[in-house]
């Protein structure tokens, strides 16, 4: 019976390992499988979180770009508008200084760069705004002596540079008003030249009632101040007083009047240099060019 039952069992013994050998290959790659499945699982999850994770930078570099646009834009605006500012503010500087110029222009005296001729001439009523009195120290003769207040730094200024340079000048006469003029007239001998374009005396000293212009002489010639043109007094006046702003009225053979060395006429420094530099003299200038140089006739430079 044993036997028996050992026979059958020796006889299904190979069938029965091969079954368990079956089973057990089946349970190692159903193992395997599910582990492959799971990380598999796992691996798309990540690659899912992934792309999430991709998706949301993306977006958020998306949003990044469009702040920066925006950004961008305001930046252009502000410039935008900051240049706009700039415009506006130099059109405001423009229209200031073409008003404070205008202003200028109008509150300057016309008479003060005038040419003085025949037809052309101060009446007695004429002024200067304002005259100051010019310390003693720089003037000859006792009478006090004025001048036109904004012209008195000028001259100032090239009196104390003159003496600087050892050079002695003194104003023998300054502001004179119409009376004085014709006080003068009668005392004065002057040759006149003949011709359409020779002054009248009163006429020609007219220059002396603006206030604008000065007589020189040195405390050597005092009062006989015609021989001013051989000093060395007036050869400094020939190469320094236009940086003063003064020209010579009537310098030697100009075409009007007689030469006088010693009448000096503030005309500001722009014009008294342009005549300098041109070796030209004020009144061979056409008076529509004098009155470009009105506006600048103060100014310290
Ligand atoms: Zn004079």
């Amino acid at each position: 019976m044993i036997s028996k039952y050992q026979d059958k069992l020796k006889l299904i013994t190979p069938y029965l390992s091969l079954v368990i050998l079956l089973i057990l290959i089946s349970l190692i790659i159903f193992k395997y499988f599910m582990d492959f499945k799971n990380n598999s699982f796992k691996e798309i999850n990540y690659l899912n979180q992934i792309s999430k994770l991709n998706e949301e930078n993306l977006n958020a570099l998306k949003e990044i770009r469009e702040l920066k646009e925006n950004n961008l834009n305001l930046s252009n605006l502000l410039a935008n508008e900051q240049s706009k500012n700039q415009l506006f503010e130099n059109q405001i500087n423009f229209i200031n200084n073409q008003v404070g110029q205008l202003s200028k222009f109008v509150s300057l005296d016309k008479e003060l760069l005038k040419k003085y001729s025949k037809v052309y001439f101060l009446n007695e009523n004429y002024v200067p705004k304002n005259i100051s009195l010019i310390d003693s120290k720089y003037t000859y003769g006792g009478k006090e002596k004025y001048i036109h207040t904004e012209v008195l730094p000028f001259l100032i200024n090239m009196l104390n540079d003159a003496s600087i340079f050892g050079i002695n000048l003194k104003i023998i006469s300054a502001y004179r008003s119409f009376m004085e003029q014709v006080g003068l007239k009668s005392q004065y001998t002057i040759v006149y030249g003949s011709g359409a374009n020779k002054f009248s005396a009163d006429q020609g000293y007219s220059e002396h009632q603006l206030g604008t212009t000065v007589d020189f002489t040195t405390d050597e010639l005092g009062n006989n101040f015609d021989n001013f043109g051989k000093t060395k007094a007036y050869n400094w006046l020939k190469n320094n007083a236009y940086k003063y702003g003064f020209v010579l009225s009537y310098p030697e053979n100009n075409k009007y009047y007689i030469f006088e060395p010693w009448h000096w006429r503030f005309v500001g420094i722009k014009l008294a240099k342009y005549l300098y530099e041109n070796k030209k003299y004020f009144y061979e200038l056409d008076q529509k060019e004098i009155d470009q140089y009105l506006i600048y006739i103060f100014d310290r430079n």
